[in-house]
């Protein structure tokens, strides 16, 4: 019977002992495994995963490794369970928690910092100093799920007390994966200094965090937003969520567009969702003088950057790290209040036992995909073979 020291747990919710949990081989190798499920310790409970979303981190992760770190090195082979965009029912209370109940629906953020080392002390713990240490005799308390702890893609997980996040039961399951990535667009907007009302921004990059980012920026009050990237029909929803233009890169040149819709002038903000290889060069171009940038997306290669350009104009830029300062309990607030619709960017539902076909959905855009879910329960496997 599932049970642990001073864990409260209910006749309501039953917890089975063993667990269904995708497991990481070699590099792009995903197995069906069991798993035991994980007893919640103290400040933590145990959530039992409704959805989950992938993320191209997701994808990065389970191809190459980096920044999943297990143990202190490469993620294979580790027995260790990826997935970070999920949410769920409250199951389990570890020792003293009663910040909420059991059956509580909640979604989460994925790190929990150490809580004892500088930058966690600040609020910043996606950027804790003792990122990864939670194994053996160097348990700082740190997780981050599926990154440097096991993640979502299974049926239970672990997540500390400030890591959960109640939702509305409006909210759906499907829209509940997606707070966490609003919530990295929050903590960008949050780190270029927080006041964006009628400050003008533009996002480079129509990914699910540029996508989200407009939303958040326009939720905030900024004038214009403007959304650039080569996809119309990613364009498209980028209107939808609150752009007041938007700019297809490959029919014109991205920094005089930007300058056009902007009366002539740079603007205040840059976030640089798009990883692509001039961007930082293109984004110092589209900010005015003074003005900030934000980059929130990993590039696959080393960067030339324009540092003169950079210092002749005191431009800041600023490298963000997930989801730091309660941002994502911030955008669920925009969230539930209907501020914008999130769900106009997910896409695609399969069964949690379909993950692999889930993957390619993502991977390869199959049928424009953008944010696909996965779910352990109420999604019938195999169902996408009409297609
Ligand atoms: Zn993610
Ligand atoms: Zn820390």
């Amino acid at each position: 019977m599932y049970q642990g020291p001073g864990v409260k747990t209910s006749p309501d919710f039953p917890i089975p002992d063993k667990m269904r949990a995708w497991v990481l081989g070699n590099p792009g190798e995903l197995k069906l495994s069991e798993k035991p499920v994980p007893v919640p310790k103290r400040a933590e409970v145990l959530v039992r995963i409704d959805a989950v979303a992938i993320c191209a981190t997701d994808l990065e992760i389970i191809d190459h490794g980096p920044p999943a770190s297990i143990r202190g090195g490469l993620p294979f082979n580790k027995n260790f369970t990826p997935g970070h965009e999920y949410m769920g029912t409250v199951v389990a209370l570890g020792p003293g928690v009663d910040e909420m109940p059991l059956g509580q629906r909640v979604t989460v953020e994925i790190h929990a910092g150490c809580g004892q080392c500088k930058r966690c002390r600040e609020g910043m713990y996606t950027s804790c100093h003792n990122y990864g240490l939670n194994y053996g005799d160097v348990d700082k308390g740190h997780r981050a799920n599926g990154f440097t702890t096991d993640g979502g893609f299974c049926e239970y997980q672990v997540n500390n007390i400030n890591t959960v996040i109640p939702i509305p039961e409006a909210m759906s399951d499907e829209e509940a994966t997606l707070v966490v990535t609003a919530g990295t667009a929050m903590y960008g907007l949050t780190e270029l200094g927080g006041l964006v009302a009628g400050e003008s921004v533009v996002v480079t990059g129509p990914g699910p965090i540029g996508l989200l980012g407009v939303a958040v920026a326009k939720a905030m009050g900024a004038q214009p937003v403007i959304l650039t990237g080569t996809r119309d029909n990613r364009l498209k929803i980028g209107k939808e969520l609150g752009a007041d233009h938007v700019v297809n890169v490959r029919n014109e040149d991205a920094v005089a567009a930007v300058k056009r819709l902007n009366g002539g002038k740079g603007v205040d903000y840059v976030v640089e969702c798009s990883g692509a290889p001039n961007a930082v060069n293109e984004a110092i171009r589209m900010v005015n003088r003074g003005g900030k940038v934000c980059l929130a997306a990993f590039p696959h290669a080393d960067t030339p950057v324009d540092v003169a350009h950079i210092v002749r104009n005191n431009i800041y830029l600023y490298g963000i790290r997930g989801e730091g300062k309660s941002a994502t309990h911030r955008a669920e607030a925009f969230m539930s209040q209907k501020r914008f619709d999130a769900t106009k960017i997910h896409t695609h539902t399969f069964a949690l036992d379909d993950l692999p076909t889930a993957i390619r959905y993502a991977k390869d855009r199959v049928d424009d995909a953008i944010k696909v879910v996965v779910k352990a329960r109420g999604v019938a496997a195999h169902q996408v073979a009409a297609e």
